[in-house]
């Protein structure tokens, strides 16, 4: 059996020991501390915090707004701009999500479509919300661009069953999305 060995990095005393990594977390620790007890907090303005620190009572004020661009949320479908479904049910998503998240059940598109380049779309299509770890790999390996990690990050259930996502969901979830995939791009 063939294998490829991996040079392993070397560590320091330093690396092994991390104090110094420690001493830094607790450095910042403490910065935020002093600064909260001074009532001056980063953002303090924005939490609309009460008291000497800051505290933001979640859920009816929330932190939405200052999600930055890259924020890796739940997984979302998404159409085209001309509303057709951009998941051709390759089942990549399936094969490489490593938390077995994902369900696919493909199925044919109709030839009368408007895009019968198209053979298949998904009939159904499911992400299991208690396994999905938000890693992205979905997201990564569609060939269409037809699956993204969206900002929405709340998932409070009062029942297990209710964390599977279906189809319809994903896709109210995930709405329209902008941009041409080459594969539909007439001029390609
Ligand atoms: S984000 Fe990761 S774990 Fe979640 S469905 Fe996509 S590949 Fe699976
Ligand atoms: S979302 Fe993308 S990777 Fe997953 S089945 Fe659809 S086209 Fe394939």
């Amino acid at each position: 059996m063939s294998y490829i060995p991996i040079k392993r990095p070397k560590f320091s005393l330093q690396d092994r020991i991390y104090v110094v990594e420690l001493a830094k977390g607790l450095w910042i620790t403490l910065q935020h501390l002093v600064l909260s007890l001074l009532g001056k907090s980063r953002f303090k303005k924005d939490f609309n915090g009460k008291g000497i620190g800051v505290c933001m009572p979640f859920p009816e004020q929330r932190w939405d707004a200052h999600l930055p661009s890259y924020y890796r949320g739940a997984p979302a479908l998404v159409r085209g701009e001309d509303d057709r479904e951009r998941c051709v049910s390759c089942q990549l998503c399936e094969f490489i999500c490593p938390a077995r998240a994902i369900r696919v059940v493909p199925g044919s598109v109709d030839s009368s479509s408007p895009t019968p380049k198209q053979e298949k779309a998904p009939v159904e299509f499911e992400i299991d919300m208690l396994r999905c770890i938000y890693c992205g790999m979905c997201q990564e390996v569609c060939p269409e661009q037809a699956i993204f990690l969206s900002n929405q990050y709340l998932l409070t259930l009062t029942d297990r069953s209710k964390a599977v996502r279906t189809k319809e969901d994903l896709y109210r979830l995930g709405g329209t999305k902008k941009g041409l995939i080459n594969k539909w791009n007439q001029y390609k």
